[in-house]
């Protein structure tokens, strides 16, 4: 996952659901009153007796690994785009007795208990042509149970999607131009079964005329509505669809037997225009990944790309797709949208480390079943370092260009973190737990999911460590290429999903170039600082420094933020349409003298505030050693601030450091 936005589901899950997958399914207490088996009284007696549905109300059961009987059909509305409406029909294959529906709540590459449950409404479940009564689970509020009548094999379940109008109630993902299926939003499944193990026959009905991607087989088509061949609920939710009004589909794997496509939806025709300069750079990073990553693990893959203002942010893993979405501008203004660029090698990159190969924390049963994060650092951080790694190489990024970004990255965890003094890196795994990237008060103190970059500065250093200790022989290609590789050895079907654990990751590292590994980890992952992890900037031939001049990278970066950057000098980031203060740097000039978040400025040294005239001042209190006066608001209290801070304009870039091995540069080589 990458910059992902969903809405916050605060809930306890189901506590039986994580004990394991071995056990048997457990069925609800004895205390269930109301019709079951041979003693099953007709629906109506469940509807309207009225008095105590407590009867309903039993555990989660827990997913077992043996085949649900019979198979699903699901059928999904998406034209109702006004309404943001989706409109789900399911028929489920059911016996009598008690049942557990479960809306999906763990959502893979989310890490997290996310599925977007307040956007779930208008359950009704009928059984031969009857309401049936529900009741929701008591603490987990995925869980709905029933009891099956007698003589009744299947449940006709409808509800509706009510996806998000506007961010801050989620992800938005229909527009008047764009529609996102993300099928776990749309689907409810019986508990007790490995998602693996039940079958689902979807079938959607898209707006007329419009387009459409995902990694499904199609059975039929018939003008706007789309029946797909059954596969499994796991290959389902793993499948998402971009639609769209305005469509294109590049082929970025020209005659090769595993498809590569790039498929486009936007908010207008004219971002779909691409030079073939832009086109070359993406069907590279396909070949680039196969070099550095081995061969694929899918039989096809869909890079699904938004590039709109309206369709919320979203860098979704899936094994034969990726959900993705930049700004308009990323074909037609690519010299100004750099900075993100390295989200489809990110994406892609989780092929090999996310989706077939999993930290085994993270391969649970279905979408109930809690997941543990402690591994994040590598899932995420070594995608991190593989995502720049491949921009580069494939030309996405110039090599000047992802150095820039090294030192951004670098800046950030080096001097806007001084949150690690409490707060170490495995800490922060817990993230995606404790927050849906909700914005934070004092980000700089309370840290975020820094797994990503920080876990992204580890595996840089751990690289060019091998690369010093093997003599130059050997590097962190080598242990990708083996620990990513499927299994030939084996006999039978390739799994589409191998485990690790922490000690796999030590042990394939011994084997490539021995060291204390173990210890190693160990040390960072529990590090204090002060200060990030450096060392590999160092091995790789380079160090951080600032100068007075934002590179490239900084720039994008601020277009894409909405926001004029002056975290490494005065300790801010200023909105560039609100002049409100959009974060601080917990102990900097502007902390020290009291500003916070929300804070607008209003003038600079006696004049309206400007970022040219900020900026101009900031230099010439290098020169005069005067301090800056701000005049600021708070709702509606003014004052004034000074602050003493004298060392001028600071941006990050890398130097190289003189005579030093240049192991970046070889780093970010192209192969092919
Ligand atoms: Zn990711």
């Amino acid at each position: 996952m990458k910059r992902l936005l969903l809405v916050a589901i605060a809930t306890l899950s189901a506590v039986s659901a994580a004990q394991g997958p071995e056990k048997e399914a457990v069925p609800p207490p004895e205390t269930v009153a109301g019709p079951s088996g041979d003693n099953a009284q007709p629906a109506a007696e469940s509807v309207d007796g009225g008095g105590d549905h407590a009867g309903a109300r039993g555990e989660v059961p827990m997913a077992r690994d043996v085949p649900y009987p019979g198979t699903i059909t699901l059928k999904v509305d998406s034209t109702d785009l006004q309404r943001r409406l989706f409109s789900v029909h399911e028929s489920i294959p059911v016996r009598a007795g008690p049942l557990t529906l479960l809306y999906p709540e763990w959502i893979p590459g989310n890490h997290a208990p996310r599925g977007p449950i307040d956007g779930f409404a208008g359950l009704l479940i009928r059984a031969g042509g009857r309401a049936l009564e529900w009741q929701r689970d008591a603490v987990n509020v995925y869980a709905f149970h029933l009891i099956v009548p007698a003589n009744i094999e299947r449940l006709d379940v409808e509800f509706q999607f009510a996806s998000p109008f506007f961010h801050d109630q989620g992800r938005v993902v229909m527009t008047p131009d764009i529609v996102g299926l993300q099928w776990n939003t749309v689907v409810v499944y019986p508990a007790g079964y490995y998602v693996r193990r039940i079958i689902v026959q979807p079938e959607l009905t898209l707006p007329a005329g419009w387009e459409f991607a995902a990694a499904l087989d199609i059975e039929q088509r018939q003008g706007n509505v789309i029946s797909f061949k059954a596969t499994t609920l796991e290959r389902l939710v793993d499948s998402p669809l971009f639609a769209g009004r305005y469509f294109r589909a590049l082929d970025l794997d020209p005659g090769a037997a595993i498809a590569v496509r790039l498929s486009v939806v936007a908010d207008g025709l004219e971002n779909l225009i691409i030079r073939p300069a832009q086109l070359a750079a993406h069907r590279r990073l396909v070949h680039e990944t196969y070099a550095l990553l081995g061969p694929p693990h899918y039989d096809r893959y869909e890079f699904l790309l938004a590039l709109s203002d309206h369709f919320a942010e979203i860098g979704l893993e899936h094994l034969r797709s990726s959900e993705n979405r930049r700004s308009p501008g990323y074909f037609i203004d690519w010299d100004k949208t750099g900075a993100g660029r390295d989200l489809l090698p990110h994406e892609f990159s989780h092929v090999w480390n996310g989706k077939f190969r999993r930290p085994v924390g993270l391969a649970t049963p279905d979408y109930n079943t809690p997941m543990h994060d402690s591994l994040l650092w590598v899932y995420e951080g070594l995608t991190n370092y593989l995502g720049y790694v491949l921009a580069a190489r494939s030309g996405l990024w110039s090599e000047d260009y992802a150095r820039q970004a090294w030192a951004s990255v670098a800046a950030n965890l080096d001097r806007d973190r001084a949150g690690r003094a409490w707060r170490d890196l495995e800490d922060t795994t817990g993230q995606p737990i404790i927050t849906p990237r909700r914005p934070l008060s004092w980000l700089s103190w309370q840290r975020t999911e820094d797994y990503y970059t920080e876990g992204q500065l580890i595996w840089l250093d751990v690289d060019t460590r091998i690369r010093e200790l093997t003599g130059e022989r050997r590097s962190l290609d080598d242990f990708l290429r083996s620990f990513f590789a499927a299994n030939t050895q084996s006999a039978g079907a390739v799994p589409e999903l191998v485990t690790y654990t922490f000690a796999d990751i030590v042990q394939a590292l011994k084997a490539l170039a021995p060291f204390d590994w173990q210890t190693y980890f160990a040390t960072r992952l529990h590090s204090h600082g002060p200060g990030a992890p450096l060392d590999g900037l160092t091995r790789g031939g380079w160090k951080l420094v600032f100068t007075e001049i934002p590179s490239d990278y900084t720039r994008s970066l601020e277009e894409q933020r909405k926001v004029v950057d002056f975290t490494y000098s005065l300790g801010f980031d200023v909105g560039i349409q609100t002049a409100q203060l959009a974060e601080v740097r917990w102990g900097g000039p502007a902390y020290e003298a009291g500003l916070a978040l929300g804070t607008t400025l209003i003038a600079v040294n006696g004049r309206e505030y400007t970022p040219e005239r900020l900026r101009v001042a900031i230099a010439e209190a290098k020169l005069n050693k005067q301090p800056i006066e701000l005049l600021v608001k708070n709702l509606d209290r003014y004052r004034t601030v000074r602050l003493a801070y004298f060392d001028g304009l600071m941006y990050p870039q890398l130097e190289r450091i003189e005579k030093a091995r240049d192991r970046l540069s070889v780093i970010m080589k192209p192969r092919t």
